[in-house]
């Protein structure tokens, strides 16, 4: 038995090339989009690594001896105070850590 052959596949030239849409042109970025503006302070208990508004890196620490926590922590910035503890291996006592947010 001969085997099958199959019919050239179809070529399809394509003769009416719709140029792509384009997109409107870029309009100039109207000032920069309002962003959340949060802040956080460290009350007690903990170091502010950094920030930008929206998240806050902190690292808890005990008051009393100054020790800091092995790994930050990340946390959103909402409208309240939060309220965490943190145990110091040195001290081998509980401590609190607490880091008031703005939204
Ligand atoms: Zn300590």
């Amino acid at each position: 038995m001969p085997p099958a052959v199959s019919p050239p596949p179809e070529i399809v030239v394509n003769t009416t090339l719709v140029p792509l849409e384009k997109p409107a042109a870029p309009k100039p970025q109207p000032k920069k989009p309002e962003r959340p503006k949060g802040r956080a302070f460290a009350l007690t208990g903990a170091d502010i690594e950094g920030q930008d508004g929206t998240n806050v890196r902190y690292r808890k620490k005990c008051i009393e001896c100054g020790y800091k926590d092995s790994s930050s922590h990340t946390m959103v910035i909402s409208n309240k105070t939060i309220k965490e503890n943190f145990f110091c291996p040195k001290c081998r006592k509980r401590r609190d850590v607490a880091i008031q947010c703005q939204a």
